[in-house]
């Protein structure tokens, strides 16, 4: 099957008590292919009484206690259910992602749809092994200090892993025993509709889990605004992130986690072990998904001494990434997520060219009846104070710099203002840890680019925003701690 041949169409309606739901309005909005250019769903357009119906209905099932109080045996086996019926359809998926915005489908279904999964297992797993605290208190009392379930979490999604930052926040929200509201990213909506499918399937309670769909600035704000979440969990964009934090504060107090966006270094030093290994790494970390990832390495500072050497193994695996039919298992990288953002992805590759750097890839591509493809950009000779420098391209598109000493490229690495990801190159233990403690970044990857795990937290600092995904931490999203204490002498 090629880019051009397909002509499957989703169900594109909401998900609301476990049931596909039109808009009430009846209004949908086209969802559109990058890889084919044609709609490839009628995503229903939800205005504040749908967003209001869903989040009331995610109330009740938690006041009722049929998910919220179900015993962790219960809780465990059916998110289990949830990620063995995701397994099962993992082709399904990957091409529904594919489709979506446009990642090669050897890459959804490599990484997506089997990451899903195993998000899903892990919390499942998680479930009965998180205990309380029976703290120290004054003798003729015991205090019981337990983590509970919030109530409401409404979560925001973006593009660019629709299905698995989808589960990042799910699994672990519905393991604590929450009601979830999710708002996915309306360029890509479809496999977080599926998704909902299954878990009803699953035996998820209805109203438990829903999908409300539709524009980020009328039902995200909607969600945002409903007085009755309890917490709300986002990924998306520094501005995005403001505004939410704004907005939701005009409704209410809850806890908040915003991941926003990233502007990460990768330190290149001299004394690496392996130049060639680092600089395919480098590509990988810069153009890997298109280079659409919050914590893409997409700002390489080399040590000078090693720079004709880096950028001869780098030009070669910057060539790794360059675009094609993204529904062919062969293809490493794939569409833009759409020709609008490819727009901006090449506007920001213009000014680098006026602003007198040299630019080599970066060139616009059609594939079938779509122009959303860039060739893998490498911008040299930008001045470091450039604004580009600090601004978040989420396209394929990385600037190398060269640098002198260990203190220089640290301040060009947190000069950005962002703090989600940094990685470090170099052969020395100690420089490793030096550098290290001195970037402002949530993970920073010794030797490898970009890395992540169930096991750990991934989230930023400063305008990469604040909560954690991912481990056992993801919990302090979801969760309170509530005291409970028992005097009895
Ligand atoms: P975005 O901020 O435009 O949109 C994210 C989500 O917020 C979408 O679902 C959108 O509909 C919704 N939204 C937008 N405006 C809203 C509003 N006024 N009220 C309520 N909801 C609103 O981001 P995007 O373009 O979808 O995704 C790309 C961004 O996400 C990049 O900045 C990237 O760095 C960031 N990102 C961050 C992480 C992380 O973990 N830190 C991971 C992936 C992506």
């Amino acid at each position: 099957m090629s880019a051009t041949d397909t002509h499957q169409h989703y169900d594109g309606r909401a998900v609301i008590g476990g049931e596909r739901r039109e808009a009430r309005s009846g209004a949908s909005i086209p969802s559109v292919s990058p890889v084919t250019g044609g709609s490839i769903a009628d995503l229903a357009s939800l205005d504040a009484p749908d967003v209001a119906e869903a989040v009331s209905g995610a109330a009740a099932a938690f006041e009722s206690g049929v998910w919220s109080r179900a015993s962790a045996d219960d809780r465990k086996a059916t998110l289990f259910r949830i990620a063995d019926a995701l397994e099962k359809r993992s082709a399904e998926f990957a091409r529904a992602e594919t489709l979506s915005m446009g990642k090669p489908v050897s890459e959804a279904s490599a990484v997506d749809v089997p990451g899903s999964v195993a998000t899903f297992r892990w919390y499942a797993e998680l479930i009965d092994k998180v205990a309380g605290e029976i703290p120290s208190t004054p003798p003729g009392s015991t205090a019981l200090v337990s983590r509970v379930p919030l109530g409401v979490v409404g979560a925001i999604t973006p593009w660019n892993y629709p299905l698995e930052i989808a589960a990042w926040k799910i699994a672990p929200a519905l393991a604590a025993g929450n009601s979830v509201v999710l708002k996915p990213a309306e360029t890509s909506s479809i496999t977080a509709l599926m998704l909902a499918d299954i878990a009803s399937e699953a035996g998820l309670p209805a109203h438990v889990l829903n999908v409300v769909t539709g524009p980020g600035r009328s039902t995200g704000d909607a969600l945002v605004r409903d007085p009755r979440l309890d917490a709300l969990t986002f990924t998306g964009s520094t501005a995005t992130a403001k505004h939410l934090m704004v907005a939701s504060g005009e409704t209410g107090l809850r806890r908040l986690s915003l991941e926003a966006g990233g502007k990460s270094a990768n330190l290149v030093f001299a004394d690496v072990d392996d130049i060639r290994l680092a600089a395919e790494k480098a590509a990988f970390g810069a153009y890997y998904n298109q280079g659409e990832v919050c914590s893409a390495n997409s700002t390489i500072l080399v040590q000078r001494e090693i720079v004709d050497e880096f950028l001869a193994a780098f030009r070669a695996a910057a060539l790794e990434y360059r675009p094609a039919d993204p529904l062919d298992p062969a293809s490493t990288a794939g569409a833009l997520v759409s020709e609008r953002h490819a727009d901006t992805v090449e506007a920001a590759i213009e000014e680098a060219r006026a602003a007198g750097a040299q630019i080599e890839g970066g060139t616009r591509r059609s594939l079938g009846n779509s122009s959303a493809y860039i060739d893998p950009a490498i911008i040299l000779g930008l001045p470091v104070g450039h604004r580009l420098h600090a601004h978040e391209i989420f396209g394929p598109v990385a600037a190398i710099l060269p640098f002198d000493t260990e203190e220089e490229a640290i301040g060009i690495a947190n000069r950005s203002g962002y703090g989600l990801a940094a990685s470090v190159w170099t052969g020395s233990v100690s420089r490793a840890h030096r550098v290290s403690q001195r970037l402002v970044a949530g993970t920073v990857s010794v030797n490898t680019v970009d890395a992540i795990g169930l096991t750990t937290p991934f989230g930023g600092f400063k305008q990469s925003g604040f909560g954690r995904d991912l481990s056992v931490h993801a919990l302090d999203n979801y969760t309170g701690l509530k005291t409970t204490w028992i005097q009895h002498g």
